[in-house]
């Protein structure tokens, strides 16, 4: 599909042809990846921070209280989300090369890939090096946002840090495709900037990547601006048909890549969009470090709108004639 005909389906729609672009992404979803939806539980590792990003709640200059679980802390989470059935992980942290460096990545893999059939990381960004170590550790999936394609509103949301540096940051995920991690997570923030124009530059990222890293395998993920500590209100909020519209648009332009669904959205459309695009989907999540266990509203990195059990998500999905997938199943091939 050229840049001309994923305009076209990006552009505004009326309803007919907006229901009608839900519908072929419907079917392109199932030809490819049948009735099936993965389900991932993120851990949140660390809400230490050296980054100042205006949409945050773990931004450097808020005052909550921060902290850092200990290996032990961080098995007993992933020991509570797999009597729940969970075997993919995604371990997420703020960036912190103190609190969150390669050595505690390195020890945290140790204990918990034993335990798991797919380990991700979305943390701060490390070079081929680092990633060698940490994939020779177990780690087969590292996320990267790139959050928004917008030179300038990139550079006005990221106000300090190592985060602040555009290139570097689109640089890392060569790196750690280059060190031979297999899964690519990839995305942008809905909210920042204009949706459209940032979903036709995440298309030609993601195409770029397919090309030069043809082994890897490509998600994409679009959360939506949640309400958090930081209270920053979203320039461009995406409505709910909006965002319906690019999770088709997307389906259709890259039809091989997996689309991740977070609990940041609400129930009734979570439940619209299972077989509709999406292929992958968390459930039951905490975005606090420690969050399973010990729930503490102070420390979390926004709020999530659906708040179901993984069981009840799970029961959902079958109700919509769709089998939940616990594992990475394509490890299993
Ligand atoms: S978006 Fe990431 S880098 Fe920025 S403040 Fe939040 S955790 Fe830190």
């Amino acid at each position: 599909m050229g840049k001309e005909a994923l305009q076209n389906l990006l552009g505004p729609l009326d309803d007919a042809s907006h229901a009608a672009l839900l519908e072929k992404a419907r079917r392109a979803t199932l030809q490819r990846f049948g009735r099936t939806v993965q389900i991932y539980a993120p851990v949140y590792l660390s809400n230490e921070c050296v980054d100042t990003c205006l949409y945050c709640g773990f931004s450097r200059t808020n005052r909550i209280p921060r902290r850092t679980l200990t290996v032990d802390e961080v098995v007993a989470e992933t020991r509570h989300l797999i009597a729940q059935g969970f075997r993919h992980v995604l371990y997420v942290a703020g960036e912190h090369p103190l609190h969150v460096s390669p050595d505690y990545l390195e020890s945290v893999l140790h204990s918990v890939r034993p335990l798991l059939s797919s380990v991700s990381i979305e943390v701060a960004p490390f070079g081929e090096g680092v990633y060698r170590r940490l994939a020779a550790a177990g780690l087969d999936g590292v996320v990267l946002y790139q959050e928004t394609y917008d030179r300038s509103r990139y550079a006005e949301v990221h106000v300090a840090g190592p985060k602040r540096d555009f290139e570097k940051r689109l640089s890392h995920l060569e790196d750690a495709a280059r060190a031979g991690i297999r899964h690519m997570g990839m995305g942008i923030l809905l909210g920042l900037s204009d949706w459209r124009e940032d979903a036709v530059a995440l298309v030609g990222h993601v195409r770029r990547m397919q090309k030069r890293f043809w082994q890897s395998e490509i998600a994409i993920s679009l959360p939506r601006l949640r309400p958090c500590e930081s209270d920053y209100a979203p320039p461009h909020p995406v409505p709910d048909r909006d965002f319906l519209q690019l999770i088709a648009a997307l389906r259709l332009a890259l039809p091989d890549v997996g689309l991740v669904l977070s609990t940041r959205e609400a129930p009734a459309l979570r439940d619209r969009l299972i077989g509709l695009g999406v292929t992958r989907m968390s459930a039951g999540s905490r975005t606090e470090p420690g969050g399973y266990l010990h729930p503490e509203e102070s420390l979390k990195q926004f709020e999530i709108e659906d708040r179901r059990s993984p069981a009840d998500v799970a029961a959902a999905i079958e109700k919509k004639g769709y089998e939940p997938v616990w594992k990475d199943w394509e490890n299993l091939l």
